[in-house]
């Protein structure tokens, strides 16, 4: 899959001039666009209930996925294991390519809040750690990627967070550049750390956590999704007349 080179049709950014890139904002996709959390565990809930696996293997199979950052084809043998499934973990892992990006929403006062962002002139992108084929599904099923200008999804990008390469590499296919530009996201590392590398300015998705003081802190923090979007609205784009 490829992600859409960036687009043309913002109206307030026409006029910049050639000095000026239009402003830019990149998300990180779970858990900061998408609750992947809630999907995971529905996901879970479905295999489980069709393999008739027991309440107590939902819990074990939520843990064992270590919130995404456990390798699929190791998550999957694991689970082939661990409940003695006749099935391969490639195969597992194919049915679950299918499935799992079907219990991913994201909320359409979010879509809304991207839409108003990108008529006042900014350029939204995704940035993602994760398989291409799973996260390309998942951008297509909850609407995502008719709302941005342009993604990367770190198995196709050849490069992942917090590698500042994958936000430059974003950057260029929203048609934008890192000058003045944003990333937000709830990963302390892979998001806020990552994009401080890329000379971006971040919002941390704190989600009722504490910032560690032993890395550098955020430029901004919030409580969840809607109120990063409220912050960027109020930031505004510094480079497009308004
Ligand atoms: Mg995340």
């Amino acid at each position: 899959m490829h992600a859409p080179r960036g687009q043309t049709d913002h109206p307030q950014t026409a006029g910049t001039g050639p000095k000026h890139k239009p402003p830019l904002v990149l998300f990180d996709l779970d858990n900061t666009l998408v609750d992947r959390t809630a999907g995971l565990r529905q996901w879970t809930e479905e295999f489980t209930r069709e393999r008739g696996l027991g309440t107590a293997a939902v819990e074990w199979i939520v843990e064992t996925d270590d919130n995404g950052l456990k390798p699929r084809d190791h998550f999957f043998a694991e689970i082939r294991d661990r409940f003695a499934i006749g099935d391969s973990a490639e195969d597992l892992h194919h049915a679950y390519q299918q499935r799992y990006p079907l219990f991913l929403r994201c909320p359409q006062n979010v879509l809304d809040q991207i839409a108003q962002l990108r008529e006042s002139g900014w350029r939204v992108g995704v940035v993602t750690n994760g398989l291409t084929l799973t996260q390309g599904a998942v951008l297509e099923h909850t609407g995502l990627a008719r709302h941005l200008d342009g993604w990367c999804i770190s198995e196709e990008a050849g490069v992942r967070k917090p590698d500042p390469g994958i936000f430059a590499l974003a950057a260029e296919r929203c048609g934008s550049d890192l000058t003045s530009g944003w990333v937000c996201g709830d990963s302390p590392e892979a998001d806020v750390v990552g994009a401080q590398l890329a000379g971006l300015n971040t919002i941390w998705i704190r989600h009722g956590r504490t910032w560690s003081d032993a890395l550098p802190a955020p430029d901004r923090t919030a409580d969840n999704i809607s109120e990063a979007l409220q912050a960027l609205r109020q930031i505004g784009s510094p480079v497009s007349p308004r």
